[in-house]
């Protein structure tokens, strides 16, 4: 997004890896990727223009195994932006004990402004460019922001026709008829809704109000889940604004069914449009920012009245908020946590792929389960041990990890 995003990410990391005295030599091999390329996708477009879009990977490490992470369409992707998510997935991962480093890509590009031929042709021409740097046993992408599982089916077919032989386990969040994984769809907020779960057996929250920032993947099936289990979802939002009733909004389905015709959640039946700056100031019991980084700064996280934030995206809070959120007892279930159910059930459709046996969903979901609530455990713990804020506990967790396998590796 921004070029501070990365800055933010290794400044998270520098603060609990100092706290932790972790080595000097091990804190400079973390703090940088391993590898970052930038490609240069020249595309046809239907109107007889060519366009040039630029692409970007970026590998934290592979200290733990491949690397694994997204691949996100968006206007302000940039080099920076995915050296950061790349940095994320890296603590994600080594928290729920994914054999797996961190890794990220992207491409600068609005793909509503693309028809789906054109998006198909760049998809393809981002894995042409970058092919070589990815393998079931290297790098693995997967859907992220305005990414999904058509696009990842296209990227597979394009790897598997360059490298003439089936290679599944390649990318995840594919279609099921190519070894897409049953519940990979819904598993960020599954694994949002299971951490959130227990996160309401340990914390002390007075309702059951909550304002969802952003209506993707993400977004939609958090309000899905949050509404079957008897909270109300009084705001949603996307990127042209947000949507508001006092009582509680009409059902997550039928949001997404005015979304789908209008483009936007906003002008929805029974509901006042709001910004997404009025949304996360809300009167709520819990706030789940599913968007974009930076979007609890210093600026409003003063006037954030949420007992509870759930980070369904990467990075939404920047370190003076978290500092500001903490001291008024706010509790912030950190990204690399509380979205970490998407990569979860990636690494099982992967494990899938190796072995060419298929899971049911009831399995898929029992195994997100356990592996999403003894993390919170963990972390919960470590957070009571250390008195300290969600986030420093699961970094503790994640960097030991890392620094553990950085170290028995030489
Ligand atoms: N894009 C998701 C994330 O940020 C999922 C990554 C994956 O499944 O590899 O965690």
């Amino acid at each position: 997004m921004t070029e501070n995003v990365f800055k933010l990410a290794q400044d998270q990391f520098e603060i609990v890896a100092e706290k932790m005295e972790l080595e000097q030599h091990i804190r400079e091999a973390l703090k940088e990727p391993e590898l970052c390329v930038e490609v240069s996708l020249p595309i046809d477009m239907d109107s007889g223009v060519t366009k040039v879009f630029k692409g970007y990977r970026s590998q934290h490490n592979h200290f733990l195994g491949p690397t694994k992470g997204g691949i996100r369409f968006h206007p302000n992707v940039t080099g920076e932006e995915v050296k950061a998510l790349a940095m994320w997935m890296t603590w994600k991962c080594a928290l729920l004990g994914l054999p797996y480093g961190g890794g990220k890509g992207g491409i600068a590009v609005d793909p509503k402004k693309l028809s789906r031929h054109e998006l198909q042709h760049l998809s393809r021409a981002y894995i042409r460019a970058i092919y070589k740097i990815l393998g079931p046993e290297i790098d693995i992408p997967a859907p992220d922001v305005n990414t999904n599982a058509e696009i990842m089916g296209w990227m597979l077919d394009e790897y598997e026709k360059l490298c003439g032989k089936h290679a599944p386990g390649v990318i995840t969040g594919k279609p099921l008829c190519l070894g897409g994984s049953l519940g990979r769809e819904t598993a960020t907020s599954l694994g949002g809704w299971f951490c959130l779960e227990e996160a309401l057996k340990n914390i002390k929250c007075k309702g059951k109000t909550v304002a969802v920032q952003g209506y993707g993947n993400a977004g939609y099936y958090i309000t899905k889940y949050l509404q079957e289990n008897g909270f109300k979802v009084l705001a949603v939002s996307d990127s042209k604004g947000g949507i508001y009733n006092k009582n509680g909004l009409p059902s997550s389905e039928k949001i997404l069914e005015h979304k789908r015709n209008t483009t936007s959640v906003i002008g929805m039946k029974n509901s006042e449009n709001i910004t997404n700056e009025e949304l996360l100031e809300l009167d709520v019991d819990i706030l789940v920012p599913a968007a974009l980084e930076n979007a609890i700064t210093k600026k409003n996280a003063d006037n954030i009245k949420a007992k509870i934030i759930l980070e369904l995206a990467n990075g939404p809070t920047t370190l003076e908020a978290d500092k500001i959120l903490f001291e008024k007892g706010s509790v912030v279930l950190p990204d690399i946590l509380a979205n970490a159910g998407g990569v979860t059930v990636s690494y099982f459709e992967w494990v899938q792929n190796l072995s060419g046996y298929y899971w049911t969903e009831d399995e898929v979901h029992s195994k997100l389960s356990q592996r999403m609530k003894s993390s919170f455990m963990e972390v919960w713990k470590i957070k009571s041990q250390f008195n300290c804020d969600m986030r420093e506990a699961a970094y503790r967790k994640a960097i030991l990890a890392v620094a553990k396998a950085f170290k028995a590796r030489r």
